[in-house]
């Protein structure tokens, strides 16, 4: 079901975000869209917009419970969300506890090398650039932070590890790693905003070592191994036996 929202604000490749009768309050809808390599593949996935946004609402709740900012207000429907209105910081936070994707491409360290301390790689939000990695120099250059700010988006990121690695450990899931953008509230506060998902999570099963077969992501489709929804389906299993009901904004 739809829910009565105002004219639309932004359009994603995963998400659509509505503007509503609150100058404060937005809502997200999850769209079913995949997109992958700078959006160059993309395909229609049936469900996935229902599996991220209640995923997503659940690992929000979870934040809330570790005092960790973020934009959630509660649910809107199956694949709809309210959340706070935020300025975006166009940078795109992501933390690995092991090593994978561009960090393997990129770099010769081995995939699977556990990263101890988990590793902080921070990126610019820009398809025209295709996401380019920042160095703290060139972050500075930016301007895009103050330095509380640049300190706080690292103890803000690191803290929502500390929150989900044992979560989805005792789910029997490794989070491999995650991408989160951040955004600043009407009260200046720098808060967790977007969705955390298997969409921007890499998540493996503890129970098995195969390579391809533990991937329970986004890199399913990416590397074309097929039964994404399923994995999809099963982090939400999972995730739901511990968080049963999410709240639903009223
Ligand atoms: N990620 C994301 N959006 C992006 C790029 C990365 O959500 O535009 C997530 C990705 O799913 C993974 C983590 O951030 O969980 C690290 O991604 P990486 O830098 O390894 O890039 P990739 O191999 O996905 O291109």
């Amino acid at each position: 079901m739809t829910p009565d929202h105002g004219p639309l604000l932004y359009e994603g490749k995963a998400k659509r975000v509505f503007c509503t009768n609150e100058e404060e309050r937005l809502l997200v809808e999850f769209k079913n869209d995949a997109t992958a390599f700078n959006a160059l593949k993309r395909a229609e996935l049936k469900d996935k917009g229902r599996l991220n946004c209640q995923i997503s609402a659940r690992l929000f709740e979870r934040l809330e419970e570790a005092n960790i900012p973020n934009h959630y207000l509660g649910l809107s429907g199956e694949n709809w969300m309210m959340v706070k209105r935020v300025e975006i910081i166009p940078l795109e936070v992501v933390i690995r506890n092991v090593a994978a994707g561009s960090l393997c491409r990129e770099s010769p360290i081995a995939l699977g090398t556990k990263l101890i301390p988990e590793l902080l790689d921070i990126y610019y939000k820009d398809d025209t650039l295709a996401d380019p990695l920042l160095t703290e120099a060139r972050l500075e250059i930016l301007d895009l932070l103050s330095s509380q700010q640049r300190i706080d988006l690292g103890n803000l990121a690191l803290k929502v590890n500390q929150c989900l690695k044992p979560f989805f450990e005792e789910l029997g899931l490794l989070l491999v790693d995650f991408k989160l953008e951040l955004g600043v509230d009407y009260s200046g506060q720098l808060v967790v905003a977007d969705e955390i998902s298997p969409d921007t999570c890499r998540l493996w099963d503890l129970d098995i070592s195969d390579a391809n077969d533990r991937i329970l992501d986004k890199d399913r489709f990416r590397k074309d191994l097929g039964g994404v929804i399923e994995a999809y389906g099963e982090i939400f299993k999972r995730v739901q036996g511990v968080c049963t009901k999410p709240r639903n904004y009223k």
